[in-house]
């Protein structure tokens, strides 16, 4: 029997259109530095929207599923790319711009990308790319920044520049959006490399439109009208954790601080601006914990902050309960769009012991996420909290291959993909019998010491719970009886004394870690390196510690 229902595809113009008529006077706020944040309405967006396409599609002949690629902060005119590129049937594709100049310059090859949209004070990185940007053929320039190094490069490598406002300027405020098949290509984002090569994935509208509602889901982050939600997290990472489309659906005003994410700027906004949410890694949270404490500002519009992409320190979390900011935990990846679970504790757990232990959790599946662990031998792991495997996923915003830079076949790498086409995460961990996860290590960075694991994120959760530890990083080292045993790098925070000895001790206090997965190679390093999304760069400190780089003191 065939269903009765309309059959109206999930597109992102629709939620383009949802936005800027029925939310039309929500508001994106971009940080400008100079003291004036500009102000765009969501109306306006629209209307701006449907010019970019019409200049996209008229002026720079784009047509089919080709690339648009951006090279932008978060801010107006990067919302604007959101909506106009995916909606008019091209795909956009948001580049990395913390990622070393040679990977851009294979990833935009990779997909073929024709057209970059690039912020002015981002020239300086771009412009020196330009001749080794083999399909580009259109760079648009929006926002303050010195264009005379572009405009150089750009004739040598004959690239056309424009700029954002004049392209877009006198171009009809309305656009004859296309009916696309829902599971078309919207939008690329590749992974950020902490693992080999980048790898591109492929969001369609409906994966894009069925996330951006679970997002929206009371046990997610469940934003309303009222919200304004302070993005720090890059729209070139994971689609700003789908903030941009979730947001365009419930009317939540965005605050975009364009490149100004450093702790005192951040600080600032949160001030003046007076988000509702915040979203972003622990790293910056770090920073900006650090400023609060130093310099105390009123943060208290900011009570609900989501925090992902790695795992948030307990010491973090406290922290910033006591300011009045609560923290919610969440776990996803580029492959799962990025939800994949939210730390939202049951309700018989609320205002209970159990709470925190459930919000340090990285939280539990939503309808749209199927999961199941898998253990070293390939068996299927129970849900009971214990037994640790890697987590496999599958769902409707879950990636089921890679794009492998032609119309071919697309990718399914063996390590990625299990043979009945379940996402292997690289993630291990366990997953409670009422589906809270709780991420023990990735597979890669797990310390295998005699036979059993030793979580390298547990030992570095219960260093920087300790006053006079800034960050710390835990890594395998091999080890000739054990076969691995974990290297501390410890950053001290100004001014500390505290020595290796001390730091063992606590550790071992309180029950917080067991005497045999306590570490006996030590180092104090100057920072943690971080990845190009502000991740600990784990391979670097093994490399480090390979080459003999590191000054270890074994207790
Ligand atoms: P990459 O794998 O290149 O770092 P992603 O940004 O897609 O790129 O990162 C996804 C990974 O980040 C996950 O597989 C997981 O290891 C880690 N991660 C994300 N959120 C959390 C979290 N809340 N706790 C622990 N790890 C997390």
């Amino acid at each position: 029997m065939l269903s009765t229902m309309q059959d109206v595809p999930l597109l992102i113009s629709r939620i383009l259109a949802h936005g800027s008529t029925i939310h039309g006077t929500s508001q994106v706020t971009t940080w400008t530095g100079d003291g004036e944040p500009h102000r765009r309405s969501y109306a306006e967006i629209g209307a701006r929207a449907a010019q970019l396409a019409h200049a996209l599609r008229e002026d720079l002949e784009v047509s089919g599923d080709e690339r648009v690629a951006t090279l932008m902060w978060n801010n107006a005119e990067h919302v604007e790319a959101y909506f106009a590129i995916p909606s008019m049937g091209a795909v956009l594709h948001t580049l990395n711009l913390r990622l070393p100049p040679e990977q851009i310059v294979w990833i935009v090859d990779h997909a073929a990308d024709r057209v970059v949209l690039v912020n002015g004070s981002l020239i300086p990185l771009l412009a020196p790319l330009l001749p080794h940007l083999k399909s580009l053929e259109h760079v648009v320039v929006s926002g303050a920044g010195d264009r005379s190094a572009l405009t150089d490069a750009a004739a040598r490598a004959q690239v056309r520049v424009h700029e954002y406002e004049d392209l877009i300027a006198g171009k009809p405020t309305s656009y004859d959006w296309p009916e696309l098949d829902e599971r078309a290509a919207a939008a690329m984002c590749y992974t950020s490399g902490t693992t080999g090569d980048p790898k591109g994935v492929v969001y369609s509208h409906r994966s894009i439109y069925l996330h951006s509602m679970q997002v929206n889901m009371a046990q997610s982050m469940g934003l309303t009208d009222g919200d304004t939600s302070l993005v720090v997290v890059p729209q070139f990472h994971v689609n700003a954790w789908g903030l941009p489309h979730a947001t365009f659906m419930t009317g939540v005003n965005m605050l975009m601080p364009d490149r100004f994410l450093q702790p005192v700027p951040l600080a600032e906004m949160i001030e003046s601006e007076r988000p509702t949410h915040a979203a972003a890694v622990p790293t910056i949270w770090q920073g900006l914990l650090a400023e609060l404490l130093a310099k105390p500002r009123d943060v208290s519009a900011l009570t609900q902050v989501t925090i992902g992409g790695s795992a948030c320190p307990p010491s973090l979390m406290e922290a910033f309960d006591a300011l009045g900011m609560r923290v919610c935990h969440a776990w996803g990846m580029t492959e799962t769009s990025p939800l994949g679970t939210i730390a939202r504790p049951p309700a018989h757990a609320v205002g209970t012991d159990e709470e925190f232990a459930y919000r340090l959790t990285q939280g539990r599946f939503p309808a749209g996420v199927e999961a199941r662990l898998t253990g070293p031998g390939g068996e299927r792991l129970p849900w009971d909290g214990e037994s640790a495997g890697e987590l496999e996923v599958r769902g409707p915003w879950i990636a089921g291959a890679y794009y492998n830079g032609t119309d071919a076949e697309p990718l399914r790498p063996v390590d990625k993909f299990s043979e009945d086409g379940w996402l292997k995460t690289g993630d291990v961990g366990t997953i409670s019998p009422d589906g809270f996860l709780t991420l023990t290590d990735r597979a890669k960075d797990v310390i295998k010491s005699g036979g059993e694991w030793i979580s390298s994120v547990e030992l570095e959760n219960a260093l920087m719970s300790h006053p006079d530890v800034a960050e710390a990083a835990v890594v395998a080292v091999p080890d000739e009886k054990w076969g691995e045993r974990p290297l501390a790098t410890v950053v001290l925070k100004e001014g500390s004394t505290a020595d290796f000895d001390t730091l063992r001790d606590f550790l071992a206090g309180e029950g917080r870690i067991a005497k045999w997965q306590l570490p006996e190679r030590w180092t104090v390093i100057e920072s943690v390196p971080k990845t190009s999304v502000g991740k600990f760069d784990k391979k670097v400190l093994r490399r480090q510690y390979a080459e003999g780089a590191l000054d270890i003191t074994r207790i």
